[in-house]
């Protein structure tokens, strides 16, 4: 569903990233690394349409970014689960109305997804925490409900990006398996990282590929894990 075609970017004249041919195999488990600064959050940006490249073509379901218009773009939108690395909710609504929100947002009738909300909140282990508030909640909680509210609306590809940042290691290690679940299911899951830990932990879950984004291109490192 996404694929990079000479794609590049720049902030204003500064080219960041040039050049990056790739296509996402659906159903794959891939891995984004490279320094602070190399550009993951921005190329992620490209791959979910929040960015349109500024050279060459990045193409959602085949067709350019750039020549989507704004509801062309929100409907391809909508097959993509984002957990941006701030995760921010709204604190005044409680975990289930912020897991809730996306089908609050696009009309969806909540009370006859209650029983999808539910499931999908045992599943993430925030059935306990279902009518916290925001601010009452750990890192690690935080982050399994951005991948809660991230896939309440049952997208094909999921995008993480430095998912387990400012997390413990029990609790990345939690929220890779989840990750690992929803790839078997086979959703498309593309997680930026710089943790190589992380990626060695992933092994013995799922047969992850890894990209390595260094001096503006992407390279694969190495085979497969
Ligand atoms: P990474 O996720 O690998 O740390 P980013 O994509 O966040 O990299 O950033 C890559 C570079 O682009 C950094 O130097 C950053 O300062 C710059 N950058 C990111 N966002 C903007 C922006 N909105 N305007 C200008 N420069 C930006």
């Amino acid at each position: 569903m996404i694929e990079l075609r000479g794609a590049g970017y720049s902030y204003g004249g500064t080219g960041l990233l040039a050049g990056l041919d790739m296509a996402f195999a659906a159903g794959s488990f891939y891995f984004l690394t490279g320094p602070s600064g190399a550009g993951k959050t921005t190329l992620l940006k490209l791959c979910y349409g929040e960015l349109k490249p500024t050279m060459g073509d990045v193409l959602l379901d085949g067709r350019p970014s750039a020549s989507l218009g704004r509801d062309q773009l929100a409907m391809l939108r909508r097959r993509v689960g984002v957990v941006h690395q701030d995760c921010q909710f709204l604190d005044h609504l409680s975990i289930r109305e912020n897991v809730a929100l996306p089908l609050t947002v696009s009309g969806q009738d909540v009370g006859a997804a209650a029983a999808n909300l539910d499931q999908l909140l045992g599943w993430v282990g925030l059935a306990p925490r279902a009518n916290a508030l925001p601010p009452e909640l750990s890192g690690g909680e935080r982050q399994r409900a951005a991948l809660a509210r991230a896939i309440i609306m049952d997208p094909d590809v999921i995008i993480a990006d430095e998912p387990t940042g400012n997390i413990d290691w029990e609790m990345s290690q939690r929220l890779l398996s989840l990750l690992a679940e929803l790839n078997k299911l086979g959703k498309t899951v593309l997680v930026a990282t710089h943790d190589m830990a992380l990626i060695r932990a992933a092994k013995s879950l799922v047969s992850a590929r890894v990209l390595r984004l260094a001096g503006g291109t992407l390279q694969a490192a190495g085979a497969e894990l």
